[in-house]
């Protein structure tokens, strides 16, 4: 084959110039052959790790050893990171950890790996090594494992989450029986892995172009209930949706899409981030927001009064995310609302309108000769209020005027 471009990128080429019989490994291999681009590039060696970290330092790379009993350094050269593994052959695996040792032999470094695409090597010359046909698999869309299926989804049951990781964005027509079979009888194992690492994967799942088949097989085996409960029951049909109004390729908003209710609780469950949860929290919200104005977005609305007062509540991406998901939703189920176009256009105004700021602070009360303390919060509250029933459109003086016409009530009454 013609060497592929990355090759020549300064990091990996300098890598595989200091290590005598290195090659590319991995996800760079697989993605270069399918004419897709390379993210980071992975190279294995057939020297233990020390000896590979001294190589690349004596050759003047800069090498992190942090994976360094994992048999991995990383080499960076002008700020691109490649990873080095010692070739290895694993000698007992329990599902979670595996015990390896270095070996000098290519086909049982590639016998480890997961599916035949990603057991592809290269050389800097662009020999390419297929120990169990790899690139037919990656020609025809078929995502296979490497070895028995069952046996290797028990030395490693994450493979299983992998396994739709690759189906989502290499498969093509029907998936391999052998390897559905062997997944589906893996599921009563899933509950054992780390929920961290469950994330991570339906994340990286759903950041393919187009997952919503892989996450339909996903439902037929069974391993999506058993990683998200039963409410996973609309999970494609709502995936398929968001592809075909167009929604954007977001993981996140997708995550969104796959239960019915209960998705930021969910995501708690996984250990996603704090900022993660609460955006689906912030969705939510919005999507409450959104589903009573319906008939309003249907009609153009709503006027930019109520748009306002809408932007002022919450950040203008969840009422974003809440538009695409209840659009997809309605379509899913052949629900009642707006049409596309209609929806198209309540997105565009929400992306066009300024984001309303309140214009008065604490000091704008203190300077009114309002004391700190709970009555200043509830003034200011209170001029909040009549601000976003005006439609946002106050501005700093006229909320100062309000402020005080409030205050002078208040002490009136006194
Ligand atoms: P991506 O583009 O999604 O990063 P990748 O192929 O680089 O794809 P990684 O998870 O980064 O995937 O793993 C790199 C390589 O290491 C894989 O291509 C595969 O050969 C091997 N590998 C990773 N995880 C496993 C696993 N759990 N079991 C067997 N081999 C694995
Ligand atoms: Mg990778």
């Amino acid at each position: 084959i013609a060497p592929p471009a990355f090759l020549a990128d300064p990091a990996p080429a300098a890598v595989l110039a200091t290590l005598p019989g290195a090659r590319a490994v991995g996800g760079a291999v697989r993605d270069a052959l399918a004419c897709r681009p390379v993210a980071d590039v992975d190279v294995a060696a057939p020297f233990p790790p020390g000896e590979i970290a001294a190589r690349l330092t004596a050759a003047g790379l800069r090498v992190h050893e942090t994976g360094l009993s994992h048999g991995t350094v990383t080499a960076v050269l002008h700020g691109q990171p490649v990873e080095v593994t010692s070739l290895r052959r694993d000698l007992v695996t329990d599902g979670r950890h595996a015990l390896v040792e270095w070996t000098t032999d290519w086909r049982e470094d590639a016998a480890r790996r997961d599916f035949t695409i990603n057991a592809l090597s290269l050389s800097a010359e662009g020999d390419l090594w297929d120990y169990f046909g790899g690139l037919a698999d990656l020609e025809a869309g078929r995502v296979r494992f490497v070895g028995d299926p069952a046996t290797r989804l028990v030395e490693d049951h994450l493979r299983a989450l992998r396994y739709f990781r690759f189906q989502a964005r290499y498969g093509r027509g029907e998936p391999d029986p052998a390897a559905v079979a062997a997944v589906r009888d893996a599921v009563g194992h899933l509950s054992r892995l780390s929920v961290e690492r469950v994330w991570m994967e339906i994340k990286r799942l759903l950041a393919a172009p187009e997952p919503s088949g892989a996450v339909a097989l996903m439902q037929e085996t069974g391993v999506l209930p058993a990683i998200l409960g039963p409410d996973s029951l609309g999970a494609a049909k709502h995936l398929r949706a968001l592809a075909e109004i167009g929604a954007p390729a977001d993981p996140m908003l997708r995550f969104d899409a796959l239960l019915t209710h209960g998705t930021a609780e969910a995501a708690r469950r996984l250990k996603a981030s704090n900022e993660e949860v609460q955006r689906l929290v912030a969705r939510y919200r919005a999507g409450h927001d959104i589903l009573p104005i319906q008939p309003e977005i249907a009609a153009g609305g709503p006027d930019d009064d109520a748009l306002r007062r809408l932007l002022a509540d919450q950040p203008a991406e969840r009422l974003l995310d809440a538009a695409w998901l209840r659009q997809g939703v309605n379509r899913a189920w052949g629900w009642q609302g707006p049409d596309d176009a209609a929806w198209e256009r309540f997105r565009a105004r929400i992306a066009a309108m300024p984001v309303p700021v309140f214009p008065l602070q604490g000091r704008d009360a203190i300077a009114l000769g309002v004391k700190p303390g709970p009555e200043m919060g509830r003034l200011l509250a209170e001029t909040r209020r009549w601000w976003l029933e005006g439609g946002c459109t106050a501005d700093a003086e006229a909320c100062r005027s309000r402020l005080a016409e409030l205050m002078r009530d208040i002490h009136g009454k006194m």
